[in-house]
């Protein structure tokens, strides 16, 4: 069996082989839009330099330079890499967000809000467990 990621079809993925690929908190928060508490992702003190994937496709989403400290408890971003995500109008908990995602596998990421930083205004508000850290390589070393 030689299925690398690079040939997957991570939009046409089942339930069942999503449950393989993923531990349990990485699947209710990227496959169910769940959302991890605050404060528990180790990303939240990433401070080195590298890029932020997808923990479903590991498809890279954010750069590292992007990244600042929201306070919220929630890795956080002031934008994505280009075509990265795709981003939906959520209506759930009787209120009107800005769902995002991956665009690769679809997987549920977080959401965007407009009290970001400069230069964009936008706060990416991530869930850590959705996201794996990829350290650059002057970093690592
Ligand atoms: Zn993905």
């Amino acid at each position: 069996m030689t299925t690398t990621d690079a040939t997957v079809d991570f939009k046409h993925l089942s339930d069942a082989e999503w449950h393989k690929r993923l531990n349990a908190e990485q699947y209710y928060v990227l496959r169910k839009h769940g959302t991890e508490r605050a404060g528990t992702s180790p990303l939240n003190h990433e401070k080195r330099k590298g890029t932020f994937a997808c923990a479903g496709c590991d498809q890279p989403l954010f750069a590292s330079e992007t990244k600042f400290e929201s306070g919220t408890g929630w890795p956080s971003f002031y934008a994505p890499l280009p075509d990265a995500v795709g981003e939906k109008s959520d209506r759930s908990f009787f209120m009107t967000r800005t769902e995002v995602h991956c665009s690769r596998c679809e997987g549920h990421l977080g959401h965007v809000f407009n009290d970001g930083p400069r230069p964009t205004g936008l706060r990416y508000c991530m869930n850590g467990v959705a996201l794996q850290f990829h350290p650059s390589a002057a970093a690592a070393s």
